[in-house]
């Protein structure tokens, strides 16, 4: 396979992108170690890529790659526009369909599958929605008023 695009890459030639297990000594550790490259990922059009190359969950790989920071190859923290889509295909477990389920997807660094998602959006729209001060008080108020 060609690897013309890591030539192209902006982490070209950069080793702390790699730490060896000498280098910390846990996730926190980590975290402060790597967490400033991922800046670096931002503008890199090779997320997908390079994540198919790395496979960071098989490889139980410490460090980038495709914009997140993987710990024992899980995803320990992440740019904040990185898509699902340039993670791996989602394996289905017995807990799809469930927050535990959505929650397996993201440790094994998969996308999730249909069901997962869905359960993911579910729980966002109920996070929104139990948020105070919803935009969509005075309108059920005038609606109470009208029909009342
Ligand atoms: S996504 Fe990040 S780690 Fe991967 S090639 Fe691009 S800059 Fe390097
Ligand atoms: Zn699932």
């Amino acid at each position: 396979m060609s690897r013309d695009w890591a030539l192209r890459a902006p982490c070209r030639g950069r080793n702390e992108f790699t730490p060896s297990e000498d280098d910390f000594t846990g996730q926190r550790d980590l975290k402060r170690l790597c967490s400033p490259l991922l800046a670096v990922c931002g503008p890199c059009p090779f997320h997908a890529v390079c994540i198919a190359t790395v496979k960071p969950a098989q490889a139980f790989f410490d460090g980038i790659a495709g914009g997140r920071l993987w710990c024992n190859g899980t995803v320990i923290d992440a740019l904040e526009d990185v898509l699902d889509d340039e993670l791996a295909e989602p394996k289905l477990r017995a807990a799809c369909g469930t927050e535990a389920g959505a929650k397996a997807h993201a440790r094994a660094g998969e996308h999730p599958c249909p069901s997962c998602a869905q359960v993911m959006r579910e729980i966002g729209a109920r996070r929104r929605s139990a948020k105070p001060n919803k935009p969509t008080q005075p309108q059920q108020m005038e609606l109470d008023f009208l029909t009342g």
